[in-house]
């Protein structure tokens, strides 16, 4: 597979993809590792996963220009998710000296509760954010005790390549964390299947996960699934519209609207519609379109052309359009419609639309079968709560658009996913309890 720049259309690398013959050695080398890796005491684990990230840290640069290279990313995002891969790292190995059962009081004995390691987990990933996806799924599965196969998308797997390098250079034993590049319906197809694999973490888009979905049932696998969005930011009159329209761009334009939290609808109430609007195209005009070296740089390219044809087909009548550089790369300019798209665009692209109540707000909100993400910009704190608690998503926030911190849950409602990644609570995804009771008398 012929690895390409975004920007520049120049081929980077050629990577060898696997079969499910190399998928099954994979796994096979996974389950011996797991044999010796779920026995490392606690202590160890953990010191050998936070070698793992001070040598991500070591090498934070060149993985960032390696996702600049290869996805397209700009300087400053892409410093940001090497630097995410690190603390990831890091709060997970805190998690082995921390994975507590619990002691439960029952007459005649003692019982207790162990959370055990899975086995061979699979973790298969997107193309938007691939070095921080991954880690995601792979950083608490090791901390549990599980060894790892990543399965890297088709056109980005060169961070996910250069991480599993790392983590041997850190000592990590051979066959604990593997990266296998190859297709979704072959090398990602083959680990779902594989018997010897006992739980998926898929992110990626709705249509895959529910084939993955069906697929894990029939083995009764554990699965994870983080999928796309749709998600709302709904601005009241009574906020500060001016906070509210400037943040409000790269909410949805960040990676050139390649996030599954973009926040791709902005409901604005009725009276506030024409002002915001207004300050909303003032800001997309002055977007930097561009070079992703280039520090000054806010948006990159998509990440292909096929990709770049999809985004395109789905803008008619644009209400307003920002600028992009023209010639090799897959360019394409900010836009903002005035009417909604159901589908999950995941490009520069948003819908502004107005509404005219709390109730009707929540109503359009929920008007989508996703529910990842959104956010809720109002001065009334009742307000901000009711509509919090009536959106029907995983990750919401007040007056501020992030929704990512990795000390805290994350994960859809509805078909934006099942189950939740990052967190105080991520090994309950990566361990089963186990119950023994000790009969005393
Ligand atoms: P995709 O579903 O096409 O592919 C995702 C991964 O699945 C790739 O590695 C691909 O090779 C693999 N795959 C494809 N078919 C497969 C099969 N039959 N069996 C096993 N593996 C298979 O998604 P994409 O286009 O790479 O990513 C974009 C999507 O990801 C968007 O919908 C976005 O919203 C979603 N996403 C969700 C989150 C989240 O956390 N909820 C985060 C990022 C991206």
């Amino acid at each position: 597979m012929k690895i390409v720049n975004p920007a520049t259309e120049e081929v980077l690398a050629e990577v060898e993809m696997a079969g499910a013959a190399e998928v099954d050695r994979a796994v096979e080398r996974a389950r011996k590792a797991y044999e010796t890796w779920r026995q490392v005491s606690p202590g160890d684990r953990a010191r050998l996963l936070r070698r793992f990230a001070d040598t991500v840290d070591a090498h934070a640069e060149e993985l960032a220009r390696l996702e600049i290279a290869n996805a397209g990313h700009t300087a400053g995002n892409a410093r940001w998710e090497a630097g995410n891969v690190r603390d990831v790292l890091h709060f997970y190995a805190g998690a082995p000296e921390r994975n507590h059962g619990k002691q439960i009081p029952v007459p005649g004995g003692v019982d207790i509760t162990f959370a055990e390691p899975l086995g061979v987990v699979g973790v298969i990933v997107p193309w938007n954010f691939p070095m921080v996806i991954m880690t995601w799924g792979v950083a608490p599965a090791l901390a549990a005790g599980n060894t790892v196969i990543v399965k890297p998308a088709e056109w980005t797997p060169l961070t996910a390549m250069r991480l599993a390098e790392l983590a041997l250079e850190a000592g990590l034993p051979e066959g604990v964390l593997q990266v296998v590049p190859g297709a979704g319906e072959v090398a990602g197809a083959r680990l779902v299947d594989h018997p010897d694999v006992a739980k998926i973490v898929f992110t990626g888009s709705t249509e895959v996960g529910k084939q993955i979905g069906a697929a894990c049932a029939t083995q009764v696998k554990r699965l994870t699934l983080e999928l796309g969005g749709k998600s709302a930011n709904i601005v009241f009159a009574d906020a500060d519209l001016e906070r509210a329209a400037a943040a409000a761009p790269m909410a949805v334009f960040d990676n050139s609207g390649q996030d599954c939290c973009a926040r791709s609808r902005i409901l604005v109430q009725r009276e506030a519609y024409d002002e915001f609007l207004e300050r909303l195209g003032r800001a997309v005009r002055e977007l930097t379109v561009g070079d992703p070296l280039d520090e000054a740089t806010q948006l990159g390219p998509l990440i292909s052309a096929e990709h770049l044809t999809r985004v395109r087909s789905f803008v008619h009548e644009p209400y307003l359009q920002g600028s992009c550089p023209e010639g090799p790369g897959f360019w394409f300019p900010p836009t903002v419609l005035t009417h909604v798209v159901p589908e999950e665009i995941f490009g520069p692209v948003v819908s502004v639309i107005p509404f005219d109540d709390e109730a009707a707000a929540i109503r359009v909100a929920n008007d989508t079968p996703y529910g990842l993400s959104g956010s809720i910009w109002t001065r009334d704190v009742g307000r901000a709560l009711r509509v919090a608690r009536g959106v029907e998503a995983g990750n919401l926030s007040v007056n501020s658009n992030s929704s990512v911190r990795y000390w805290t849950p994350f994960g859809g409602f509805k078909q934006s996913g099942l189950g939740r990644e990052l967190g105080p609570d991520a090994l309950a995804a990566f361990t089963e309890i186990k119950n023994v009771f000790i009969a005393t008398e």
